[in-house]
Formats: structure tokens, C-alpha cells, sequence
């Protein structure tokens, strides 16, 4: 958790910390405070001061020659502790001497810091002084919007704010790194930002790579020259609490620029795969922690066809635990009947993210699709950095993607220890269910990071395939079937109608089961002969849906 920078809304409640000693008045010594060797300079307690009570019957006189042998002035006495008074000590003095001072005089029943205790209240608001327009992050009406159609940021940022230890990979038409909202964000390798010009410091393939890499124009240079990406970077991670601009969904956090467009926001699949096969790298060979990515681009539909080495280089990074956070698209159409690609690849490190606006709508230009797109997220007039030290508002499924890949790093920050799988279900399980996606979307639901980073008993059930099947080809059949980031346990199968076909769904990623435990429950179907039509699937745990299948 990172609340370093929050002192400046903190409440200190002396009383309340001084009353704990009240219990303890008629014994012989006070316990030790163990943790005042890092509070002067970690911000425990106030600076200089402590608490300092006597014994029962210590004379005033007694008291102030205690207070004047440590050179302490007193600030405050109470009533609800007898003896008890707020001292501070000099300049240069620090509080863990101070007291170990004190403690050496009988008359003193104890002596500490004065602890510093954060208001839940206050400590979620940053200082960014455009914060109030993100109706993104906390809608609060603004703009005619509805009150609470957002991610419930601030209620998130109470438990965590982010880490510069999580690792989030953005891609598209680089980042601008000499943003002052972002720049402290954009050093993902540091041995290569002081290192020296021309020499491939850190080893990893890329000479001069500090920011990132730029796999368009083949260099190592990922400067945005086009505006898009330092959008998408300043959602994802935006500097919270500087005093400046605008804060992302994560105050620290650590983004890696892959320029894969040019500057008219065109990428290849070649300049596509090598940003995701820097990312294995930034991983495997520089140790960095890369949670997720975020790919805010779409080929055409369907015309352009099934591109395979894209797919194969996705399911690469879902085998070193790397998340795919990629936009539905916004062609206003259902991904299930016209796929799209890459959101469209069935493999289960990949969300795909609808646009939603600033009154839980679903926006007019954003795909969806029941069984292919995951979950909603902002992406109408979503205000956010862009290139040359600017800000500005776009609109998008773009803008949704890098919201769920900065929830996913939150996630990730608040919870460690999480692979991709556990902090994929959480944040699908965790969504806030809006009319606007009933019926568009897998989950049905916008994203919620609150409710992913404290997520408990969510229990969450959707079906995710068949979509259409092939004249004598096994289809899958698949369920997403989680409580909060962990499958279900219990067993699943499945009855299709008309047919009467019995299938157990398994879990084991075995077959049709592309990943073992990720809550993704999956068998092989082969309906011979083929009959278009409308299926039944009657689940054992009692849903049912239907399914239109085309042969
Ligand atoms: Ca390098
Ligand atoms: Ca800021
Ligand atoms: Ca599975």
C-alpha cells in the first residue's frame, strides 16, 4: 500500500491513542513500542512529539523535572488519561531517544510517539486538481451523468493506491514519457535510463531501452507521436496525488511503452507480436512483474480473416501469466456473429471490454457480444493525458481496455501473490450488473475495482461457448464458474437439447480446457449430424441458456 504521500489529510487522534494506556496505570512498566526505530522518518507518528504519562502521585514538580531532563515542552495535558501530557522534544532529538530518556526516569509510567492514524474519509481524494471532471473514476453527476456509474475508484484507492513494483504493458502509439503526469511511471528499466548511450545495458536484446521499445519503426524510442497511448497510459496509471493533472486508476504503478502504431494508429501483426514478446522478456529476463497488457486496437471484422500468429503469440503470454486487457472494438456490432480479432481469439488471458458512459449506457459505437466480451468499462469522454504535456477527452472501447488493465495491476498490487488467473476471475466476478450489458456481455456487468480488491463470496456464472459449430468438427462448450478469483469446486456438467447430449465440464486444461483451474469449465461437443438451430444447455447447477447454432 502506498501512503506515503497522504499526510497532508491525515487526522491525528491523540486522545484516542492515549487512551489505550489508561488499563495498564498500576503496573510496574509499560510494554516497549517496537516500532518507533522507523517513525521519524516513515511517517508513524508526528515528527518531535510524544506522549508521555506518570505515575499516580507524581508531583507537578516531579513531572517537570522529567520534561526538562529530555528538554521536552509540554504541549497539552488531558483529563480522560490522568498524568498524561504531549511533549515535543528539539529539533534533532528523535522520538526513539527521547523516550528510551524518559523511560529511564521511575516516575514515568510510559512514554510514545504520537501515533499518526489516516481517515478513510479523506486520504481516497487525491490532490490531482482535475480529478473532479474523471466521471470515470467517481461520478459524481458531473456533466448531466448519473451519480455512481463509475469504478468506485475512490473507495478502491481506501485499500490501495497502486505499487511501482506492478508491471503493466501498454501498446498502440507509445507513450509520451516526458509527461510530467506520467514520466515517473515510464522507467521500467532503469539500468538502461542511467546506462550508457548505445550499449545494451540490462542484456535484454534492445540497446537503450529505458521507456520501452518501438516496434513499428524499429527502434527503442516509443515517444507517442500520434496521442492515443499517453490517453490510455494516464488511465492506467496516471501520477496520483502529484498536485497536477489528472490520476490514473493506479497513483503508483509501472507502465512499459510498446509502440506497435504509427502515427496514424496503424499497427502489423509483426510489430503487434514483438511488443508482446518484449513484454515475455521485460518478465523473464528483467524480472519485472508484468501483470497485464493493455491493447487498445482492432483489425477489421471478419473480412480480414483468423490472423493465427497473433492468437499464437497470445497464447504465449498466457503461458508465462500475462493478462491480454484488449478494446471490444467500435463498429456498434455483436463480436459473437462478426468476430473481431485479437479480442475475438478464444483464450482465457484475454478481457475484452465494452464502452460504457457517463450513465452506465452501453455507448452507441461499442461492440458487444454475450459469450466474447468479458465486461464494461468507461469509455465515453473519459479525460486523460495525451502527448505534448496536454490532457484531453476521448472516446472509445480504447479507453475502456486500459481501465481494466489498470484495475488488474491494482488487483495485483493488492494482492501480491495472484497469477493472472485468480486476478482475471476477481475482476469478472466483481462487476456491477447494468441494464445496458444484460444480455451483451458475459458478466452483464461494468467494472467495479472496489469490489475486485475486496472482493469476498461473489459467486459468478457464465457461459461462454458454443458459438457456432462446423459439419463434423468437436465444438467447445465452456462456463466461467468462480467465487471471487477461485473456481468453483463443485462439480459441473451440462445436458444439450434436442439431443439429450450429457457432457462433464472439467477444469483440468486438458482437451477443450485451454487452462487448468482458471474457473473456465470446458468439454468437447460434436453434434452430429449437424442441425442448425436453437440449442438448450441446462447446466447442473441449475442455469440454462440457449444458443443459436449455425453449422
Ligand atoms: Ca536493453
Ligand atoms: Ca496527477
Ligand atoms: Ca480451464
Amino acid at each position: 500500500m502506498s501512503r506515503r504521500t497522504l499526510l497532508a489529510v491525515v487526522i491525528v487522534l491523540v486522545a484516542v491513542a492515549a487512551a489505550a494506556g489508561g488499563a495498564v496505570a498500576s503496573k510496574a512498566a509499560a510494554p516497549a513500542v517496537q516500532r518507533t526505530a522507523e517513525i521519524d522518518g516513515a511517517g508513524w507518528a508526528v515528527p518531535g512529539q510524544l506522549l508521555v504519562r506518570f505515575r499516580d502521585g507524581t508531583s507537578a514538580a516531579s513531572q517537570a523535572q522529567a520534561n526538562s531532563a529530555v528538554n521536552a515542552n509540554v504541549l497539552q495535558s488531558f483529563t480522560i488519561v490522568p498524568n498524561l501530557q504531549l511533549v515535543s522534544v528539539p529539533d534533532g532529538v528523535g522520538v526513539q531517544s527521547a523516550i528510551d530518556m524518559y523511560r529511564l526516569n521511575p516516575a514515568v509510567l510510559y512514554a510514545q510517539p504520537n501515533f499518526i492514524y489516516h481517515a478513510d474519509v479523506t486520504d481516497n481524494t487525491p490532490n490531482d486538481p482535475r480529478y473532479p471532471e474523471m466521471w470515470n473514476l467517481n461520478n459524481t453527476g458531473q456533466g448531466g451523468g448519473k451519480v455512481d456509474a463509475d469504478i468506485d475508484a475512490p473507495q478502491a484507492w481506501n485499500k490501495v493506491t497502486g505499487s511501482r513494483e506492478v508491471v503493466v504493458g501498454d501498446l498502440t502509439t507509445g507513450v509520451d514519457y516526458t509527461h510530467p503526469d506520467l514520466k515517473a511511471h515510464l522507467k521500467p528499466n532503469p539500468m538502461e535510463c542511467s546506462g550508457v548511450a548505445g550499449v545494451d545495458d540490462d542484456g535484454n536484446g534492445y540497446i537503450d531501452d529505458c521507456h520501452g521499445i518501438d516496434t513499428i519503426n524499429h527502434d527503442s524510442d516509443p515517444m507517442d507521436d500520434n496521442g492515443h497511448d499517453t490517453h490510455t497510459a494516464g488511465t492506467i496509471g496516471a501520477v496520483g496525488d502529484n498536485g497536477i493533472g489528472v490520476v490514473g486508476v493506479n497513483w503508483d504503478v509501472t507502465i512499459i511503452a510498446c509502440k506497435s502504431h504509427d502515427a496514424t494508429g496503424n499497427g502489423t501483426s509483426a510489430s503487434i507480436i514483438e511488443c508482446w514478446q518484449y513484454m515475455e522478456i521485460e518478465k523473464d529476463h528483467n524480472g519485472l512483474d508484468v501483470v497485464i497488457t493493455n491493447n487498445s486496437f482492432g483489425g477489421c471484422p471478419e473480412a480480414c480473416g483468423y490472423d493465427q500468429a497473433t492468437s499464437d503469440a497470445l497464447k504465449s503470454n498466457m503461458k508465462d501469466g500475462i493478462l491480454a486487457s484488449i478494446s471490444a472494438g467500435n463498429d456498434g456490432h455483436d463480436n459473437d456473429a462478426l468476430p473481431k480479432y485479437p479480442v475475438g481469439y478464444y483464450l482465457p488471458n484475454i478481457l475484452s471490454v465494452a464502452a460504457t458512459d457517463r450513465n452506465d449506457g452501453k455507448a452507441s459505437f461499442s461492440n458487444w457480444g454475450l459469450r466474447t466480451v468479458e465486461l464494461g468499462a468507461p469509455g465515453v469522454s473519459v479525460l486523460s493525458t495525451y502527448k505534448g504535456n496536454t490532457y484531453a477527452f476521448l472516446s472509445g472501447t480504447s479507453m475502456s481496455a486500459p481501465h481494466v488493465a489498470g484495475a488488474a495491476a491494482l488487483v495485483a498490487a493488492a494482492h501480491p501473490t495472484w497469477d493472472w488467473r485468480k486476478i482475471k476471475n476477481v475482476l469478472l466476478a466483481s462487476t456491477d450488473p447494468i441494464t445496458a450489458l444484460a444480455g451483451k456481455t458475459v458478466t452483464g456487468g461494468r467494472l467495479n475495482v472496489n469490489n475486485a480488491v475486496r472482493c469476498n463470496n461473489r459467486p459468478f456464472f457464465g457461459v461462454l461457448r458454443p458459438l457456432v459449430a462446423q459439419a463434423g468438427q468437436p465444438i467447445p462448450v465452456a462456463a466461467l464458474n468462480i467465487d471471487c478469483q477461485n473456481p468453483s469446486t463443485t462439480p459441473l456438467s451440462v445436458t444439450i437439447n434436442p439431443g439429450h447430449t450429457h457432457l462433464d465440464l472439467l477444469d483440468d486444461g486438458k482437451g477443450a480446457d485451454l487452462a487448468r483451474k482458471d474457473g473456465v469449465f470446458s468439454a468437447n461437443w460434436a453434434p452430429n449430424p449437424c442441425t442448425p438451430g436453437t440449442y438448450t444447455f441446462n447446466f447442473s447447477n441449475g442455469q440454462s441458456v440457449q444458443s443459436n447454432i449455425s453449422c
